[in-house]
């Protein structure tokens, strides 16, 4: 039995009114749904893509459709020094930011054996190294500029997108899995030292979510079923089951939550083989 289709777009309270938000990796999949998301949820949103403008373009009308303001900035995450640049002009044109969602990411798989140095070193550079450098930066604004109580109950908010491959082994993408579990123990670490600054860091692990990444998991019925197998709840995420997440968990609705992951996987991390092997 499948379970009931996911709703996209539900309507999202304004649990966010008056925050700016920065979404990396927000002209795709989880990204753009996301950064629609934050929209609707009441705040202004930095749309970041590295290619595809129009695609960023349409996302930053479908938002400024909810009565905010959007704008879509071109830079690399993995770029110390764009990163640096596309804060500054958010801090510039917005006034600050008070939400970054880390989500940017990329898979380059091959067998362990195959994997070039290349390979290992984009998906490391983007995955972990682009969220740290956009965590760096958010985080020195929210500092300078503290808590804004009619804002939010706190200085600012880092969703980091992990996946279930934070602690799934991944055969065949060891690049991706380390750089996941990387941004765990990142995500952590930030979350205790900026936690008595009034910053709270948190994660999101989406488990299979439908988007061009991972096109080839769930496009043709075969693979779907082959996919469904491991995810208890038995359809596959949708990107907005992930944007609804990283809203209330941005929010002050969640704002006792620090250092914590929220699983979105319809149970992709309970060991689904043990339903009915071990
Ligand atoms: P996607 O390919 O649709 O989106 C990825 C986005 O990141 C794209 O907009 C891409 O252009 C952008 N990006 C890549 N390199 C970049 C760079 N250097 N600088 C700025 N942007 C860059 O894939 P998605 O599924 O939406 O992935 C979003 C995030 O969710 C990733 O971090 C991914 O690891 C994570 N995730 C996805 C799934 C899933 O099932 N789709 C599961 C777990 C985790």
């Amino acid at each position: 039995m499948t379970s009931p289709a996911g709703q996209p777009h539900p309507g999202l309270p304004p649990i966010l009114r008056g925050q700016k938000a920065l979404v990396t990796g927000a002209n795709s999949g989880i990204g753009k749904a996301t950064a629609i998301g934050l929209g609707r949820a009441g705040a202004d949103v930095v749309v970041n893509y590295v290619f595809g403008r129009e695609a960023a373009e349409e996302v930053v009308e479908e938002i400024k459709s909810y009565g905010v303001r959007a704008y879509a900035h071109e830079a690399d995450v993995s770029d110390e020094g764009q990163v640096t640049a596309m804060v500054g002009r958010m801090v510039e044109e917005f006034g600050t930011i008070d939400v970054l969602v880390a989500n940017a990411g990329l898979q380059r798989d091959a067998a362990a054996t195959e994997m070039t140095l290349d390979q290992w070193n984009k998906v490391l550079d983007v995955n972990l190294t682009g969220q740290f450098l956009c965590a760096r930066e958010a985080a020195k604004e929210f500092v300078r500029r503290g808590v804004v109580p009619e804002v939010s109950r706190s200085a600012g908010k880092i969703v980091c997108m992990s996946s279930v491959h934070q602690v799934i082994p991944w055969a065949g993408h060891v690049n991706y899995a380390a750089s996941k579990g990387g941004v765990l123990m990142m995500m952590q670490t930030l979350a205790q030292e900026l936690a008595p600054k009034g910053i709270r860091v948190n994660a999101v692990a989406p488990g299979a979510i439908r988007t061009p990444i991972n096109r080839s998991a769930w496009e043709t019925p075969e693979a779907e079923a082959e996919l469904l197998k491991l995810i208890p709840y038995r359809r596959v995420g949708d990107p907005e089951d992930i944007a609804r997440a990283v809203a209330v968990l941005a929010s002050d609705l969640m704002d006792y939550v620090v250092g914590t992951t929220v699983y979105v996987d319809g149970g992709m991390t309970l060991f689904p083989g043990f339903a009915t092997g071990g």
